[in-house]
C-alpha cells in the first residue's frame, strides 16, 4: 500500500525535521511518519530506490540517514519542496508509491 493522499486529515502534524513538516505517528527509529506537505514522502514506505532524486528536475529531494529503520537506512527527504513544479515525475517513478504531490495541500492545512 502506498502513501495515504489524505494524510493531512488522517494524521497529526508532530513538528519539523530536516526543514519539512513531520506527520505522525512516529516512534524512531522504526516509525518515521510522512515528511513534507506539498511534496510528501512516507518514510515508512520509502526503500531508498533513489529514482526521485535522479529524476526531479529541480532537485527537491536530499538523502537523510535513518539508521535502524526496517525498510532502508536512508530516505528521500523533500527538503526543497517549495521549488516543486508539479511535474509528477517522482510520483510516477517511485516503485513503492511512497510519494504524493499536491500543490493545493499547503493551503488546506
Ligand atoms: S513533482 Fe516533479 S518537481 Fe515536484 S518533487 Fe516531484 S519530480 Fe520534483
Amino acid at each position: 500500500m502506498g502513501i495515504d493522499p489524505n494524510f493531512e486529515t488522517n494524521r497529526e502534524d508532530v513538528g519539523e525535521e530536516h526543514e519539512v513538516t513531520v506527520w505522525g505517528p512516529t516512534d524512531p527509529p522504526e516509525e518515521l511518519g510522512i515528511r513534507g506537505t506539498h511534496v510528501a514522502v512516507d518514510f515508512d514506505i520509502c526503500l531508498a530506490d533513489g529514482a526521485c532524486l535522479e529524476d526531479c528536475p529541480v532537485d527537491v529531494f536530499d538523502w537523510v540517514d535513518t539508521p535502524g529503520h526496517p525498510e532502508s537506512e536512508r530516505k528521500a527527504n523533500p527538503t526543497d519542496e517549495e521549488q516543486c513544479i508539479d511535474c509528477m515525475l517522482c510520483v510516477d517513478v517511485c516503485p513503492v508509491d511512497a510519494i504524493d504531490v499536491d500543490p493545493g495541500r499547503e493551503n488546506r492545512v
